[in-house]
């Protein structure tokens, strides 16, 4: 099955509504350093195609009830690279056009600009990651700039295709100190929502962040592995570290006028929007009450 219920093992955090996962592609060339997928997808920077996959999405679609949404992509970029050439992930929305199924973006590159008209006659809504101005090319290295995101949101909003922000992660004494900057830039060129989380290492990704920042490791130790917490397979900052985070960015959002909500953080008592993930920015509805839902299942 290419279309699976998101969050099979069902995160005790995740505040998520019931949907849908699709990845067109298996792993992803960006190459973020704080990615989790890595550490359980193999080879996980080599992008490659799902076989098949429309033929078989065209069956699946039928199995799944009416108004759910399907999230593109959580384990992958829907618009990676070789997507200019390869053409899957606009294969799939023509797909769900067709059948009205609501669509929640999550990108990073700007190759999404490329469909817009597909998406503005879609039930859809696109939510780009920016993390940082000033580390891309050393935490997010082959992704499209943040510039160019903000340009590929500018271009979605005037053509009236609802956008979110993902402030995710926050990487303590990394990116921290960029949040303001992040979100009045976003702001400006047309989000409503922002989603955010702090950054929650899986064994593979802390590598990575400890090689990268070297200068960094006994204050990220400190705070991850001294004064932090397990959960799962994943480290969080402390309970009172994340709030003091997430609090500031919230205050942030407010004097904005921007909706606000936490993934996975245990803080969901300060989200401010309908929806976590940006599924409530979705044109024409989608929510669907969960027992209606587990029918289906
Ligand atoms: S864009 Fe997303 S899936 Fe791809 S490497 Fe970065 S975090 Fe992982």
């Amino acid at each position: 099955m290419y279309l699976r219920l998101f969050d099979p093992w069902k995160n005790e955090f995740c505040t998520c509504p019931p949907k849908y996962s699709l990845n067109p592609y298996t792993g992803c060339a960006h190459g973020c350093i704080y990615c989790y997928a890595s550490s359980y997808i193999k080879d996980f920077f080599r992008c490659r195609e799902k076989p098949n996959l429309i033929a078989k999405l065209r069956k699946e679609i039928k199995r799944i009830p009416p108004e759910t949404i399907i999230s593109m992509s959580n384990t992958s970029d829907p618009y990676p690279p070789i997507e200019s050439k390869k053409r899957l992930t606009r294969e799939c929305l023509k797909l769900f056009r067709e059948n009205d199924m609501r669509i929640l973006i999550i990108t990073k590159s700007d190759i999404v600009c490329r469909d817009i008209d597909l998406l503005k006659e879609m039930f859809t809504a696109v939510t780009f990651t920016i993390t940082t101005f000033k580390h891309h090319k050393k935490i997010e290295p082959n992704a499209p700039n943040p510039f160019k995101r903000l340009k590929a949101i500018e271009k979605l909003s005037k053509e009236s295709i609802p956008t979110g922000l993902r402030l995710d992660p926050i990487i303590p004494m990394i990116n921290e100190e960029g949040m303001e900057e992040i979100l009045i830039s976003a702001k400006a060129v047309g989000i409503t929502h922002v989603t955010v989380s702090t950054f929650k290492p899986r064994w593979d990704s802390w590598k990575r962040l400890i090689e990268i920042f070297p200068e960094k490791r006994k204050q990220l130790e400190d705070l991850y592995l001294r004064k932090g917490q397990k959960f799962g397979n994943s480290v969080y900052l402390s309970h009172q570290k994340r709030e003091n985070i997430i609090t500031k960015v919230r205050d942030i959002c407010a004097s904005l006028n921007l909706t606000f909500a936490t993934c996975r953080e245990n803080i969901s008592e300060y989200n401010t929007s309908d929806s976590c993930d940006g599924s409530h920015l979705i044109k024409g509805g989608c929510y669907i009450h969960p027992p209606l839902f587990s029918k289906f299942l």
